[in-house]
């Protein structure tokens, strides 16, 4: 300890490392003494512009200003993801982040519309959802009507880093520049105790954070925490990520394209679009996989077309001794849903409630690492569904995906919605009922039989509420502007930007 404040030391200067330093320095700056060391050399992941809606709240309790945010960061908003081919070639639906309609404590709203539906009334369930609605017709608002939209963004990684820099050295975070060449650990307790530099320099703390990325520099190399591997259920292993210019006004989704050999992204920021493939090297050669990215750009590349390499699985104790392993350090989940960031942000919201001030850790540790655990379990099941509930049978990938043997969690989700229509959110409330009903039906799995109860008001009142909601969702949308006119009145990038 200095000066009574317990002395932090972040290693790693990516999204990870950044948004550590900036929320600690934000929430807990007069507790503690933050450090940040990083290597120009090494530079960061480079990817990483998809978000999902928690990251609106993250800013908000940390104070981030949208408008400066996403203008510093050429950002646009997100209603939820399109995906193509995935069910079957030439099948597209949406998952947007949005509310459908609305259901009752014993039956969800998707029990009433199945009634409906069954009886060959209640239009499509998109009608139900303003989101859903809005991101297929291009359009956007904060608030429609009286509704608030639950949105995402897509934003510029390096931008974003840089953003929360500037705001962390404001605060009085220190940022040191320099490659890690070795981490000192105590002999007596086996916590580390600093870091030294090739520079020579040094630098002590009380506290470790690992955002080294894939190279888990401290918590994986040092501390030796072993990592659990998922590749058995999500084959993926590889990527190559380009950047294209736009040759269109920016949709508010991205876009999930699957190929016979995994599935591209596209990202649209306000000046550029992020593209990628994800691939699993079991099943096809690098070239191939970077021929079909290619082959699939919308726009000229402006950027050479970059490979990434990563292990999908999760560290086996994120929190051990006195250092936390946060973003890629402590695990990586393909970015089908868009969800690392997020998980950086609840592992610093968890960080910052158990903060060992006491210089205790193993307890805090503990509950953290639980925590952390059924988290990650819960997001790899939802993007494992996405491969299993597919029918196609073009390509060994697909084969692969289609037969593999899956988390009990998965199969028993999957066939009680096809034999009840019964769906439930997920521990940790991320993925809510909206979200698995939106994949699980957009995969094709569609309910035999649904909630008695919803024949309990009868045809005709069931008619007119249903009703209502849908005028509702259609007034507001009706409302809305497109996408790329909120943009331009709300955030629009500096000339020098684009
Ligand atoms: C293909 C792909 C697509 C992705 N898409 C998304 C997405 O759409 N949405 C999403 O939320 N997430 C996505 N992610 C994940 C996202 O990129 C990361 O979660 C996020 O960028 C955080 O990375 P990081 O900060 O942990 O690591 P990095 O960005 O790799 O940063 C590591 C830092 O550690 C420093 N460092 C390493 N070793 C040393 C050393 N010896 N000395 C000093 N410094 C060192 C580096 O200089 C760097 O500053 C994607 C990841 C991949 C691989």
């Amino acid at each position: 300890m200095n000066s009574g404040k317990t002395r932090v030391v972040i290693a790693g200067g990516g999204t990870a490392g950044w948004l550590a330093a900036y929320s600690l320095a934000k929430r807990l700056g007069t507790q503690l003494e933050i450090t940040l060391v990083e290597s120009d050399l090494i530079g960061t992941v480079g990817v990483g512009e998809a978000t999902i809606p928690t990251m609106k709240s993250f800013h908000s309790l940390m104070e981030i200003d949208e408008r400066e945010f996403m203008m510093a960061t050429q950002a646009t908003f997100k209603l939820g993801i399109w995906f193509d081919n995935w069910a079957n070639i030439g099948d597209s639906y949406i998952h947007s982040f949005g509310v459908v309609g609305k259901g009752s404590w014993m039956a969800e709203f998707h029990e009433y519309w199945l009634e409906l539906y069954s009886q060959g009334l209640g239009g499509n369930l998109e009608d139900y959802c303003l989101e859903w609605k809005a991101a297929k017709q291009g359009k956007f608002a904060i608030q429609a009507g009286k509704t608030n939209l639950n949105y995402a963004y897509h934003l510029n990684a390096t931008a974003y880093a840089q953003f929360l820099r500037g705001k962390s050295e404001a605060l009085g975070a220190k940022r040191v520049e320099g490659k890690i060449a070795r981490v000192n650990v105590s002999a007596q307790s086996g916590n580390i105790e600093s870091l030294d530099l090739e520079s020579g320099v040094s630098v002590a703390g009380d506290f470790f954070i690992d955002c080294t990325g894939f190279r888990a520099l401290l918590i994986g190399e040092v501390l030796g925490v072993g990592y659990e591997e998922w590749g058995h259920w999500l084959a993926a292993d590889s990527a190559w990520a380009v950047q294209t210019e736009n040759t269109q006004a920016p949709p508010p989704y991205t876009r999930a394209i699957a190929h016979p050999i995994g599935w591209q992204w596209r990202i649209p920021l306000q000046h550029r679009t992020g593209n990628g493939i994800v691939y699993s090297s079991r099943f096809c050669s690098d070239d191939e996989a970077r021929s079909l990215l290619l082959k699939n750009l919308t726009g000229p590349a402006i950027t050479e077309p970059r490979q990434l390499k990563f292990r999908t699985g999760r560290r086996e104790q994120p929190w051990h001794r006195n250092c936390v392993a946060l973003g890629l350090a402590a695990g990586f989940l393909e970015p089908l849903e868009s969800t690392s960031i997020h998980l950086i942000t609840t592992a610093l919201i968890r960080l910052m409630r158990l903060f060992p001030f006491g210089g205790e850790f193993e307890h805090q540790a503990e509950r953290f690492n639980t925590e952390s655990r059924f988290e990650w379990e819960e997001v790899r099941d939802f993007v494992i569904l996405h491969y299993k509930q597919t029918r196609r049978n073009d390509s060994a990938f697909w084969n692969h995906y289609r037969d593999m043997e899956v988390p009990r969690n998965v199969t028993h989700r999957i066939e009680i919605f096809r034999k009840n229509g019964y769906v439930w959110p997920d521990k940790v409330n991320l993925f809510r009922v909206d979200s698995w009903l939106q994949v699980m039906l957009g995969q094709g799995v569609f309910p035999e039989r649904h909630h008695g109860a919803t024949r309990i008001p009868g045809t005709a009142s069931l008619g007119q509420t249903l009703e209502q909601i849908r005028a509702n969702v259609a007034n507001n949308l009706a409302q809305m502007p497109d996408h790329q006119a909120f943009i331009d009145r709300y955030c629009p990038i500096p000339r020098a930007a684009t």
